[in-house]
């Protein structure tokens, strides 16, 4: 990989317009005079040189005169297509600001409006109509892929069905493991699987990208994945394949059936339970509890509920807890109330948190019967943070725990204000959208998302670096205590259960770490354990400053 800036062979370079309309390698007014000559540049560029700070000026100047962030999101769009590394330099050195536009909040509106907004395709679409060719389709991509994000459309953050719209997820997630963890974007390629769509707005909408038809189910369903997951590491040996916004009847059953095949993981299931699980943790070292004695009540029960709940018992149970007892601390409410034994039909992977009690119908009486120490709000249905349920949060509890996780802002169970008005103060608050700072009785709290951008990069660049052959849950765990250890008491002083995202690099760092030291450990690693783990990642970080071509 190369990840440092310095000298580039200058004959091996396209030239003039070639190289000005390549992303990888274009530097725009930036090219210097001995490149401008070397390279076939003179007279097409104009002729005072800016260097990349004065360029990143510019871009940041125009973003923060648009008032609209789809606005926003189509600038650094079209950044991003002319010229890689200012996009990412700009990103990462305003994380703060750039995330929420090229990721969660804005990815969802540019998700809903992506055929409107379209203006070139990035990474590669692979539809029902391309049974049987696959493989020869993949080859078409022009780099050695090193990591897959794949979606199918179906559940996109909490919006629904958005069918090939879904596309701008994939290209999201991409951005931040590159920003966020120098995963170098040569080895990145965004996929969307565009199996049709349910979704009739879409299927009525001239500008639609995707294809016309109804989802495609079952056995055809199936078959699809199936090809395009062989046919991935057939081309691309050893891709880590992460599966992104498949809904949930899917998202499990592939998640089981590839884990222990291939390279891959969940990050909607796996990565969202390590950033929570990190979250718990932080909150315990402000109240002093134990996770064996905290009751979490969990208001959802699909795949970012149940994978939480099954890493926090994961933890519980290498503290030396047994795995039951553990499973007793997490209770699920879903769309038909508290999930409890008695109820039948429940899927498979609620049945584990399907405890003895009487049926309660709604949130809010569960939080009265069973007085959590902690809700964590992930059913997608904003609002339902409700003033009743966090005065009771509470009365029940000195310090409640209180995650608002749902995404877009708009189905976030309540705001930073709310959570922290509506306990007086008293909760430790993460959310899943970001919140401004709250000063309340002339205490400043700054609230943190707990955002799945602080565990995946890392976890990613841990997995590619050590070529690890499968990512396993103790990886999450490893990543999610890494994490953990990276928030500062100053971080809990001000409410913040998360280290600031100006730190994302060196966190994403220490997380691909310790993955990939469990991947030497457990002799999954596809090359030799290096002698210094931490210098062999860090000289594979994509550094975004550019490189001399002359
Ligand atoms: P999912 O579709 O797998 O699960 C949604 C669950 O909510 C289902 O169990 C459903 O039964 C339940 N539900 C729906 N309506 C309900 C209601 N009225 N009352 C109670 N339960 C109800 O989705 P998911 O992947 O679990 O994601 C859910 C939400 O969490 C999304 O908004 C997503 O963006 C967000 N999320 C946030 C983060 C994060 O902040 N780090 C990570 C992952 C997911």
């Amino acid at each position: 990989m190369n990840s440092k800036p310095g000298k580039r062979d200058a004959s091996a370079m396209p030239r003039g317009t070639d190289l000005l309309h390549d992303p990888l390698l274009n530097k725009g007014t930036a090219f210097t005079l001995a490149e401008r000559d070397a390279l076939g540049l003179r007279g097409l560029l104009p002729p005072h040189i800016h260097t990349q700070e004065e360029q990143m000026g510019r871009i940041l100047m125009n973003l923060r005169q648009m008032a609209d962030p789809l606005d926003r999101f189509v600038a650094l769009n079209a950044l991003h297509d002319r010229n890689e590394a200012l996009f990412f330099r700009t990103i990462c050195e305003n994380v703060d600001e750039i995330q929420p536009l090229i990721y969660t909040p804005t990815v969802g509106l540019a998700c809903q409006r992506f055929g409107q907004i379209f203006q070139r395709p990035r990474g590669m679409f692979i539809s029902a109509a391309d049974r049987g060719r696959i493989k020869s389709i993949l080859a078409n991509w022009p780099y050695q892929a090193g990591i897959i994000v794949v979606t199918d459309g179906e559940r996109i953050l909490g919006l629904g069905d958005q069918g090939a719209n879904g596309m701008g997820i994939p290209v999201g997630k991409l951005s931040l493991y590159t920003a966020c963890a120098g995963v170098n974007p040569r080895q990145c390629l965004p996929v969307t699987i565009d199996v049709g769509t349910n979704n009739e707005t879409l299927l009525n909408d001239p500008y639609y990208v995707g294809l016309k038809q109804r989802r495609i189910t079952g056995a055809a369903y199936d078959e699809l994945i199936e090809e395009f997951v062989t046919a991935a590491n057939e081309v691309f040996t050893g891709v880590l394949i992460q599966f992104e916004d498949f809904a949930n009847h899917n998202a499990f059953r592939l998640l089981a059936k590839y884990r222990d095949r291939i390279c891959t993981f969940n990050d909607d299931i796996q990565g969202t339970a390590a950033v929570v699980l990190t979250g718990l943790l932080s909150a315990l070292r402000i109240t002093g509890g134990k996770l064996q004695d905290q009751r979490l009540l969990f208001l959802g029960a699909g795949e970012a509920a149940t994978g939480i709940a099954d890493l926090v018992v994961a933890a519980m149970v290498a503290q030396g807890v047994n795995e039951s007892v553990a499973r007793q601390c997490c209770w699920l409410v879903d769309s038909k109330g508290l999930v409890v034994k008695i109820r039948g039909d429940l899927a498979a992977q609620k049945k584990p948190y399907a405890h003895e009690h009487a049926a309660v119908a709604e949130f809010p009486a569960a939080v009265r019967a069973l007085k959590p120490t902690a809700i964590i709000g992930v059913a997608a249905v904003g609002g339902t943070f409700t003033k009743e349920v966090l005065a009771d949060m509470a009365r029940i509890n000195a310090q409640p725990i209180v995650f608002a996780l749902s995404n877009p802002t708009s189905k976030s169970e309540c705001t930073a204000q709310q959570a922290y008005e509506g306990t007086g103060g008293k909760a430790l608050f993460a959310c899943g959208s970001p919140f401004d700072p709250v000063t309340l009785a002339g205490r400043t709290y700054v609230p943190r998302q707990g955002n799945n951008s602080y565990i995946f990069p890392g976890v990613g660049l841990g997995a590619i670096v050590s070529c690890t052959q499968r990512v396993t849950d103790e990886m999450f765990l490893a990543a999610a205590h890494t994490l953990a250890a990276q928030v500062s008491a100053a971080d809990l002083a001000q409410g913040s259960l998360y280290p600031a995202l100006a730190r994302i690099r060196e966190v994403s760092a220490a997380i691909a770490v310790s993955v990939a030291t469990i991947a030497y450990e457990r002799d999954l690693a596809g090359k030799p354990r290096p002698a210094d783990i931490q210098a062999d990642i860090k000289s594979n970080m994509y550094d975004p400053r550019y490189e001399s071509y002359a």
